[in-house]
């Protein structure tokens, strides 16, 4: 079976046919953990290690566009940036952007672009930035996953939080949440993202061939996955220094992890400010 031009050295998918060669059965996610608030300057932000996944997201805004002749007056525009680190694969990867990291970007932004309330804020700009920190398949839903964390860590009013998961076939069996592997070796990739709360798709892509039978299938596995992946992120909002973990279908959740106190310097002395009578 050879999809992505390679093939896997051993089977991919076990001989009783309802597990996979990582131990999962075919319906079940990877490890998954949130952490929302993670970076200082961001105006939201968040990590998220799915699997051997490693992500960062970040969100500035809203803020004032510029230059000015890109405003819109009627909205805010979503901007997303998807960026793989040049560590994040077996081979070193050429740094900046390309092809598939602009194509990222692009469905990124137009999935937050409908899910964010645009009107409320005209003339400005939401960033959103995602670095891919670790690669192994799935990226862009992790990415995805992240970003809208994030930006509902910045605040920015949205219909509902966006999970979004890739399920895929592979040697002939649909399975949820393909990892690179099966992600390589397989025969299609189904990345989606998902409004939990009415079921739309913002995103539906595939790479590959399906039945509609089995196109429906992985869209059935992500839509049931996109739930699990919508209470972690959730409850790694509620917990907003905590993080928590997905594993073996349970979730877990552990206290923050130490970050080095930064020694503040003391803020210059402020002239005392005077009242109208000339009091403080
Ligand atoms: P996604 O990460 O969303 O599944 P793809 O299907 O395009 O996106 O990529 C699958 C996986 O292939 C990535 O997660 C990554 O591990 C690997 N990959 C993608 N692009 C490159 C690249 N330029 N160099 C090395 N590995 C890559």
């Amino acid at each position: 079976m050879i999809m992505g031009g390679t093939q896997s050295e051993h089977k991919l998918i076990n001989a009783d046919g309802k597990t996979r060669y990582d131990g999962r059965k075919l319906d079940e996610l990877r490890p998954i953990s949130i952490q929302a608030g993670v970076l200082k300057r961001a105006d939201g932000s968040a990590y998220v290690e799915w699997g051997q996944n490693k992500v960062l997201a970040a969100v500035y805004g809203p803020r004032e566009v510029h230059p000015r002749h890109l405003q819109n007056p009627a909205r805010a525009i979503v901007q997303a940036r998807y960026n793989m680190a040049s560590f994040s694969v077996g081979e070193r990867k050429r740094p900046g952007p390309d092809r598939r990291s602009q194509e990222i970007s692009k469905i990124i932004s137009e999935a937050f672009t409908s899910v964010v309330f645009v009107e409320q804020f005209p003339r400005t700009t939401v960033d959103v930035f995602m670095e891919v920190l670790q690669a192994d398949a799935g990226t862009r839903c992790a990415g995805l996953t992240a970003a809208s964390v994030a930006l509902a860590d910045a605040g920015v009013p949205m219909r509902d939080l966006v999970p979004a998961v890739a399920s895929g076939k592979v040697e002939g069996v649909v399975v949820c949440d393909l990892n690179k592997e099966e992600d390589n070796c397989g025969e299609a990739d189904v990345p989606c993202a998902i409004l939990p709360r009415t079921g739309e798709f913002l995103l539906l892509q595939m790479d590959g061939h399906l039945t509609y039978d089995e196109l429906m299938q992985a869209m059935e596995y992500n839509r049931k996955a996109a739930l699990v992946i919508n209470e972690l992120q959730k409850e790694a909002l509620r917990k907003k220094y905590s993080i928590i973990t997905l594993q073996n279908n349970e979730m877990k959740e552990e206290p923050p992890k130490e970050t080095p106190e930064v020694p503040q310097e003391a803020p210059p002395a402020m002239p005392q400010a005077q009242g109208p009578e000339g009091g403080a």
